[in-house]
């Protein structure tokens, strides 16, 4: 906290009373920077994805956890490793009021594992978890790029062979399938081995920068004492032709980690699921081993990675667990959404909106109004049926009907409710509008927008 201070210019006002005299002095209060609010407009695109996960899910008998946002800095630091990108300069960390050093999860895994440890979920079993939520990480936003972002992310627990790492990729193609992404995704997959053949392979891999060092960027010198498994992911031009010639790990695998891959991809294949194989693909986390891969999409620019996961069989034990073997992954929503937008991949049902606009045509039949729409939510279970609220003229009333989008207006005033009837009006079709009895109204609704009637109680 000190040191904080003495960085910046002005003290930190820390007197809630002088903050908000300070911010009712300047302008509006804005959003942080790379962190989104999500509007009406666009909530019904994350609805439909969100839906088609949870509905996936259930299929592939994965369970939901739901992990806190805020955890010790510690359990990030120790699992997801000191010296990468994450840690080292993309973490919301601060101290609370008791001092503890406290972070804003920069991604799901860490958490999952200190949660079924905590609560003994790994103990003589095995599990498959899946979750979603916000993540943050202090990056530069950009499309894509935000610094508050949603992943979904896929974890299995205690499953040794590569059969749960088939399982939770083919959980993916089928998402995948199912919104028509299908063809829009490359599989990427390579093996990073044991953490011993790792190892060995990065003393040979150092060497071999080493002899080539007038050729690395400034990001990658870092890397190079740090961790230099890293710069075979650079995306650096001016390195392709030096990072192509490196020794690829694949060739170091120790042998079984060479058979869980070989079982793996005869697996992939059986499936019909195409993949590349990118040896240089390795992933900015320390935790894996073994398998990993990414699904990556051409149409988004440079942010083309969708998701990314592998097994991390080590990272249990590490935080104190007994040895248990994992996989996961993790996608990022907002890429998907994008892609989805992009590719105009939402269907107009999943869109919501309004059906039908019910307006008391004057100040005596509001509270008959109000009963009637209950009656018909209940009778019509999948209408969306929105109540004209807040009074005025007719006029304006039926200004908000034709504004709320809805198909068909239902009116009703004195008359109808004397003759207990209801006045039909088609606002999107050139139809006459018809006066019904109310007791048919459920009925017609249903057949006019094609929806189940409730079933009634025998
Ligand atoms: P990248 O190489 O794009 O920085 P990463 O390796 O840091 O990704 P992971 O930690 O594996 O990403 O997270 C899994 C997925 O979460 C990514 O593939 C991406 O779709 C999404 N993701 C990661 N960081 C962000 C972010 N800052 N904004 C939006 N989505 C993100
Ligand atoms: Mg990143």
């Amino acid at each position: 906290m000190a040191r904080l201070q003495a960085d910046h210019a002005q003290p930190a006002i820390e007197d809630p009373v002088l903050l908000v005299k300070e911010f009712a002095l300047s302008k509006k209060i804005q959003a942080i920077r790379g962190m989104n609010d999500l509007l009406p407009d666009v909530s019904p695109r994350w609805q439909f994805f969100e839906s088609r996960v949870r509905d996936l899910m259930q299929r592939y008998t994965f369970d939901e956890i739901r992990m806190p946002i805020v955890e010790q800095t510690a359990l990030f630091a120790r699992s997801i490793g000191e010296v990468t990108d994450i840690v080292e300069k993309e973490m919301y960390t601060f101290e609370d009021r008791n001092g503890d050093s406290l972070t804003l999860r920069p991604e799901g895994t860490a958490s999952c594992v200190r949660a079924a440890l905590e609560h003994g979920l790994l103990y003589n079993q095995t599990q498959r978890l899946w979750y979603q939520g916000p993540m943050f990480r202090h990056e530069r936003p950009q499309k894509g790029r935000y610094r508050q972002f949603h992943q979904v992310g896929v974890e299995a627990y205690g499953f040794e062979g590569p059969d749960i790492d088939a399982e939770v990729i083919l959980l993916s193609a089928r998402l995948w399938q199912e919104l028509g992404l299908t063809e829009h995704v490359t599989l990427e997959l390579n093996s990073l081995g044991s953490s011993e053949a790792r190892a060995a392979y990065r003393d040979t891999l150092v060497s071999y920068f080493e002899a080539h060092r007038e050729l690395l960027d400034e990001d990658s010198l870092r890397r190079l004492a740090s961790n230099p498994l890293r710069i075979l992911d650079s995306k650096n031009p001016a390195m392709a032709e030096m990072l192509n010639g490196a020794p690829q790990l694949i060739d170091h695998l120790d042998e079984e980690s060479r058979a869980h891959f070989e079982g793996l991809t005869a697996m992939l294949d059986a499936a019909g699921i195409t993949y590349v194989l990118n040896p240089r693909l390795v992933r900015g986390l320390d935790y894996y081993c073994r398998t990993v891969f990414e699904w990556t999409t051409t149409a988004l620019g440079s942010q083309g990675t969708v998701c990314a996961g592998g097994r991390y069989d080590g990272l249990v034990e590490q935080l104190g667990g007994k040895p248990t073997p994992a996989v996961g992954f993790a996608m990022g929503i907002e890429r998907l959404i994008l892609l989805l937008e992009t590719l105009d991949l939402v269907p107009k049902e999943a869109l919501g909106g309004c059906d039908v606009y019910l307006l008391p045509m004057d100040e005596s039949t509001t509270i008959p109004a109000l009963t009637l729409a209950e009656t018909l939510r209940s009778a019509v279970p999948g209408l969306h049926l929105q109540l004209h609220c807040g009074g005025g003229s007719f006029k304006s009333r039926m200004k908000k009907a034709d504004k709320s989008g809805a198909t068909l207006a239902l009116l009703l005033g004195p008359d109808e409710l004397a003759n207990d009837t209801i006045t039909l009006k088609f606002l999107r079709q050139e139809r006459d509008q018809q006066s019904l009895p109310q007791a048919a109204l459920s009925a017609t609704l249903a057949e006019l927008l094609n929806l189940a009637t409730a079933t009634q109680p025998t």
